[in-house]
């Protein structure tokens, strides 16, 4: 047998592919476990793993014989791991960077090229590239300037969603430029074949015709500036509306049943450089830039944002006190960054970025905790009924499971420094995670030099 392993290994090694050697069954033990199905914390903990899904939570269970054990030593807090629901994946490096961030599920909503929806994506599901469960979304539009697929009639629009069905997209993102008739058509073919409707404001519908006409999730909080919220006749492009445009739009969404990305943090990125290429290249200088890929690099160098003319101060908080009122409302939120599109936000660390933006806000530190767990879990069931379920620590979850040194309870900043990360049941610890990031910078390094 064992001979067979060292086999098997030389195998895989000699193929250029880690391998994913799992003892069957893990075993956390001594741990405080934030399990967020509510405001709760259960004090050490054992939690046992196997088949990739928690097994069994307890103060008094047995540990089986060969299992690994995770030890927490009574101060470490065991909870799930986050979600970005808004990122635009590349690479693999991208996905490293995710996980190392704590991330275990990522929605990519749209560009994301034909390798990472398809071969990519295998290869994280069975344990050979180490990253997040990614959800992929296929970008319409019904113009081709922002460079998407182009559905210009609604027979083009059903074409697009069966061929985004057959080649395993989970959503449909719309765009700004699409037709009212083709987007009635994606959503009743996505109905038909089961790919909800997310996305941006159609400008010839508006979100309310939008939402009422069967889209599920808004991409960006922004989005209520450009179409629901009323602005009065020749304002400054650049103004908020007024606060009590607010409760409209919570009856509304209540009403609705809409899922909204709160990512404060974009918006508030995209502010910051308005104007100022100081800004941009002070990002460029933080460590967390080392990791961006010299593509992004020079994307970031060049923002068009910061040419743009006019502040966005007000805006930025104005919906810093949208999304707090949305938050003590009970609309349902999910965390998303856009990253690493917007110039100032690298994968995975923009994700800690948002939380403490939404913090900042004013919702409560569990407030801000369920938008990159619970939240992104229950999006994902009533939009995906066949995924696996995650987004709390219970029995039968998937096992995406985050350990940290201190209750995030009481410091979301202990979420950027994880002991481990386990994904989908595969266990990262902390060195293994350093080690991707290190792989990253060692790999730029080369690739300057062979320049
Ligand atoms: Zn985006």
């Amino acid at each position: 047998m064992t001979s067979f392993r060292v086999l098997l290994a030389a195998l895989f090694l000699s193929l250029g592919m880690p391998l994913a050697a799992q003892p069957a069954v893990t075993a956390f033990v001594r741990v405080n476990v934030l399990p967020m199905d509510s405001e709760r914390a259960l004090r050490n903990q054992t939690v046992l793993v196997s088949d990739g899904r928690v097994q069994a939570i307890g103060s008094r269970l047995s540990v089986p014989d060969g299992a690994r054990i995770v030890d927490g030593g009574g101060t470490a807090w065991l909870l799930p791991g986050l979600a970005d629901m808004h990122v635009h994946v590349g690479t693999r490096d991208e996905l490293a960077l995710l996980l190392a961030n704590g991330i275990t599920t990522a929605l990519d909503l749209g560009e994301a090229p034909n390798a990472m929806v398809g071969r990519t994506r295998a290869a994280v599901a069975r344990g050979d590239v180490p990253g997040p469960r990614l959800f992929v979304a296929l970008a319409v539009d019904g113009s081709p300037r922002y460079g998407h697929l182009v559905v210009a009639t609604p027979e083009a629009a059903r074409w697009a969603v069966r061929l985004a069905k057959a080649n395993g997209y989970d959503f449909i993102k719309v765009y700004n430029g699409l037709s009212p008739e083709a987007f009635a058509a994606l959503v009743a073919e996505g109905r038909e074949v089961g790919l909800p409707v997310v996305g941006h404001t159609v400008e010839s519908l508006g979100l309310e015709r939008q939402i009422a006409g069967g889209q599920v999730m808004v991409a960006h909080l922004e989005e209520f500036l450009y179409s629901f919220f009323r602005v009065p006749e020749g304002a400054d492009p650049n103004s908020a509306p007024a606060d009590s445009e607010i409760p409209r739009a919570i009856d509304y969404l209540r009403r609705t049943g809409t899922v909204v990305t709160a990512d404060l943090a974009t918006y508030q990125t995209i502010a910051a450089q308005r104007g100022r290429q100081d800004v941009v290249d002070a990002w460029l200088r933080l460590p967390e830039a080392r990791y961006l890929a010299p593509s992004d690099r020079i994307a970031w160098r060049g923002s068009g944002y910061v040419r743009r003319e006019g502040s966005l101060a007000t805006r930025a908080a104005f919906l810093a006190r949208f999304v707090d009122a949305l938050a003590d409302a009970g609309i349902p939120l999910i965390s998303g960054t856009d990253a690493p599109t917007i110039p100032g936000l690298a994968s995975g660390f923009a994700l800690h970025r948002n939380l403490a933006a939404l913090e900042a806000a004013g919702l409560s530190r569990y407030q801000v905790l369920a938008t990159a767990t619970r939240g992104p879990g229950a999006f994902i069931a009533s939009t995906n009924p066949e995924a696996e379920r995650f987004g709390t620590v219970a029995m039968g979850q998937r096992a995406d499971l985050l350990l940290v040194a201190a209750n995030p309870l009481d410091d979301l900043g202990t979420l950027q420094r994880p002991l481990g990360v386990m994904a989908g049941g595969r266990w990262h610890d902390a060195a293994a995670l350093q080690a991707l990031l290190d792989a990253i910078i060692a790999r730029y390094a080369g690739a300057t030099l062979s320049q």
